[in-house]
C-alpha cells in the first residue's frame, strides 16, 4: 500500500467531490480540510499544507471553470495541479548523456543503498547500459560482500578491496579500473563515528571522483527529516537527483516527498519495495494521478477536449485500419496514450473495436513513447507524412537532432512498420478472433 492511507484517504475525498451535486464555498472549504488533515498524517509540513489549501480554496472560488467543464470538475482539476506542483511538478529523467558517467552515490546506512543501487543497476541494465561498481565503503565491513553478492546475481563488474580502508585511495583506483566502462557507480560509506566526518569524506570524494551526477537515496519513512538531510548532503556534494526508498507502506511519504521537493533538488525514482523491481522513475503528474485515484474518476479534464480526442481516436484508429497509416497517425496514436492511458482504454471508446490490440502497441512503455516522440519531433512534416522516405542520411540527421543513436530511429521506425502491418492485418481480416491470434 503506496504511502500508508494517504492515497486511500485522498481517492475518498476525490470521490466524495466528484458525487457532489453542489459546489460552493462550503462544500469547497469541507473538501480542503479533508486533504489538509490526510497530508498532515502523511507528515507534510503544515506551513506547505496551509499554503497548498490557501491556494486551492482561492483558485477554486475566484477561477470561473473553463467552456465545456462544470465547477465540480474544475475544482477537481485545482487540487491534481496544486497537489502536482507541490511534489515539483516536473518529472526529470536521468540522462545518461556523456561517457564516462561517474554517479557518486550516497545515502545513510539503512537507508536502503546498496538495496537501490541494485535497483538502479537493473534499470540502466534495462536501458542497455551496463554499469560497473566501485566499493568505496571501508566503514562497514559486510558493504564489500553485500556488493559482491549483488554484483555476481546480476553479472555487474564490480571494484573492492576489504583489506584498503583508503576510501579516496579506492576511488582513485577503481576510477582506473573502470577506464573504458560508461556508467560507473561508487558506492560510498553511510555512517562514520561522526555525522561530518560522514560529509567530509563525501566532499573528499567529491573532488577525487569529480561525479558527473550525485545520486541520494533517503529513507521514506523519515518524513519530513528528509528536507534537512537531502539539505546536509548538498553542503558536501551537488546532488543532481534524490531516490527515496521505503515508500511502501510508510504513512510519511508525502512529509518526505514535499520536503525533498522544496530543496528543489530534483526526486528522480521511488523506491516501493524490497525486491529489485519495486523501483520506479518518479513523475509527479503520474504519482498524484494514482494518489487521487483519478483514474476512477471519470471524465476528469475538459469535457470538451475529451470529445476532440474521441474525433482524433476514431480518424486515427480509421488511418489504422485502412493501412494508410503514418507516423502522424502513430504520434496521434501516442498522444493519446499520454492523455487516455493504454491503448486498450482507448480502443474501447471506439465502437466495433472489441478488447483486443496488437502486441507491439499494448507493450508499450511510457519511457518509450517519450524517446520515440522527441525523435518524431525532430522529423519533417514529409517524414511523417510518407515514413518511406526516411533512409540513411535522414535516420543520421533524425538520430542528431534527438540526441539518439541511429540505432533507436531504426528501432522506432520497426515498431511503426510493426504497427502497420498488424492494424493492416485487423482491417482486411475484420475483428475476428481467428485473425487476431496470428497478431498475439
Ligand atoms: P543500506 O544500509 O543503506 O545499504 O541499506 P540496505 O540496502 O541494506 O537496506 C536496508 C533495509 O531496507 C533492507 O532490509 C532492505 O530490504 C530495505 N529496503 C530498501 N529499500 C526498500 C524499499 O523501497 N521498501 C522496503 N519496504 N524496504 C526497503
Amino acid at each position: 500500500k503506496m504511502l500508508g492511507n494517504l492515497g486511500e484517504n485522498l481517492t475518498n475525498t476525490m470521490k466524495k467531490l466528484a458525487g457532489m451535486t453542489v459546489i460552493d464555498k462550503k462544500t469547497i472549504k469541507e473538501v480542503v480540510r479533508e486533504i489538509q488533515r490526510a497530508l498532515i498524517q502523511s507528515d507534510v509540513n503544515i506551513k506547505l499544507v496551509q499554503s497548498l489549501s490557501k491556494k486551492i480554496e482561492e483558485r477554486a472560488i475566484e477561477e470561473k471553470p473553463p467552456k465545456g467543464i462544470t465547477p465540480r470538475e474544475h475544482v477537481i482539476t485545482i487540487i491534481y495541479e496544486e497537489m502536482v506542483q507541490l511534489l515539483g511538478s516536473e518529472a526529470v529523467d536521468l540522462n545518461i548523456d556523456q561517457k564516462p558517467f561517474k554517479i557518486l552515490f550516497l545515502g545513510l546506512q539503512g537507508s536502503g543503498k546498496t538495496t537501490t543501487i541494485g535497483k538502479l543497476c537493473k534499470y540502466l541494465q534495462k536501458k542497455g547500459f551496463s554499469p560497473a561498481i566501485v566499493c568505496t565503503d571501508t566503514w562497514r565491513p559486510a558493504a564489500y560482500e553485500q556488493l559482491k553478492q549483488l554484483t555476481e546475481e546480476m553479472q555487474i563488474s564490480l571494484y573492492g578491496d576489504p583489506n584498503n580502508k583508503d576510501a579516496l585511495d579506492l576511488a582513485k583506483k577503481g576510477l582506473k579500473e573502470f577506464k573504458n566502462q560508461k556508467v560507473i557507480i561508487f558506492d560510498t560509506a553511510g555512517r562514520h563515528k561522526e555525522e561530518s566526518d560522514l560529509l567530509k569524506e563525501m566532499k573528499e570524494l567529491d573532488e577525487v571522483i569529480n561525479p558527473t551526477e550525485s545520486i541520494l537515496v533517503i529513507d521514506g519513512t523519515i518524513g519530513q527529516q528528509a528536507g534537512a538531510q537531502a539539505k546536509a548532503f548538498s553542503e558536501a556534494t551537488e546532488i543532481g537527483s534524490i531516490i527515496i526508498s521505503k515508500l511502501d507502506g510508510t504513512a510519511k511519504g508525502g512529509g518526505a516527498l514535499s520536503a525533498v521537493a522544496e530543496t528543489g533538488a530534483p526526486i528522480k525514482f521511488i523506491g516501493t519495495g524490497e525486491r529489485i523491481d519495486d523501483f520506479e522513475a518518479f513523475n509527479p503528474e503520474r504519482f498524484i494521478s494514482r494518489l487521487l485515484g483519478m483514474g476512477d474518476i471519470k471524465s476528469l479534464v475538459e469535457k470538451a477536449e475529451e470529445v476532440v480526442d474521441e474525433d482524433v481516436a476514431t480518424e486515427t484508429m480509421n488511418a489504422m485500419l485502412s493501412g494508410k497509416f503514418t507516423l502522424k497517425d502513430m504520434k496521434n496514436q501516442f498522444d493519446m496514450m499520454n492523455k487516455m492511458g493504454p491503448m486498450q482504454q482507448i480502443m474501447n471508446m471506439i465502437p466495433g473495436m472489441g478488447a483486443k490490440i496488437p502486441k507491439e502497441a499494448s507493450k508499450m512503455t511510457e519511457d518509450k513513447i517519450v524517446i520515440y516522440k522527441i525523435m518524431m519531433s525532430s522529423m519533417t512534416n514529409k517524414e511523417m507524412e510518407n515514413p518511406k522516405i526516411i533512409k540513411h542520411s535522414r535516420i543520421a540527421r533524425i538520430a542528431r537532432g534527438a540526441g539518439v543513436e541511429e540505432s533507436e530511429v531504426k528501432d522506432l521506425l520497426k515498431y511503426y512498420n510493426n504497427t502497420k502491418k498488424a492494424m493492416k492485418g485487423i482491417g482486411r481480416r475484420g475483428m475476428g478472433g481467428g485473425a487476431m491470434n496470428r497478431l498475439m
